[in-house]
């Protein structure tokens, strides 16, 4: 078990995910954090601006890497040789999505597997739509998102 994918939309990354990437980082040799491009969705940052905001956040480790994938989860863990996803779980309402998600992805893919990390208790209400609604009425975010993204996602905010 080599390298082990994170997906998600980081509409932004917040505390949250960057908790899940810190403890990953530390169970996994490699970890490749990967914004889903789904273009059905509306997303509020572009999927450069997604990157390049966890790519500020994971500059200091040396084992975790940011990419983005459209299309079908299972394809985009073969092309990169992995047969593990991670995804974090929160007591409100992943569950029932993530059991879902995860059961197709295996009858796609009998092979890739999917671990769920708990989320860290203080972390557990987080999420990037309860970041963008309290930065869209001008609320203090300091303790949602990381401090290597606070003014980019300020920023963009203001510029809506
Ligand atoms: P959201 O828009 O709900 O924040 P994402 O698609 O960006 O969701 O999330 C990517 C992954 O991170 C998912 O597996 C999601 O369950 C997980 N996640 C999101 N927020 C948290 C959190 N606060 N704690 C733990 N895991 C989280």
């Amino acid at each position: 078990m080599d390298v082990v994918i994170y997906p998600g939309s980081f509409d932004p990354v917040t505390n949250g995910h960057r908790d899940i990437i810190d403890r990953a980082s530390k169970v996994f040799p490699k970890v490749i954090v990967s914004v889903l491009d789904n273009p059905r969705k509306a997303p509020m940052f572009t999927r450069e601006e997604r990157v390049e905001m966890l790519k500020l956040v994971v500059k200091d480790y040396p084992n975790v890497e940011v990419d983005s994938f459209q299309g079908l989860l299972v394809d985009y863990a073969k092309k990169k040789n992995s047969k593990v996803i991670l995804k974090g779980l929160r007591p409100m309402g992943d569950f029932e999505f993530e059991f879902q998600m995860a059961i197709t992805n295996r009858q796609l893919d009998p092979e890739l597997e999917t671990l769920f990390m708990a989320t860290t208790n203080r972390y557990s209400y987080i999420s990037s739509s309860v970041v963008k609604e309290v930065a869209l009425f001008g609320g203090d975010i300091s303790e949602l998102v990381p401090p290597e993204i606070y003014e980019f996602v300020k920023k963009k905010i203001v510029n809506v």
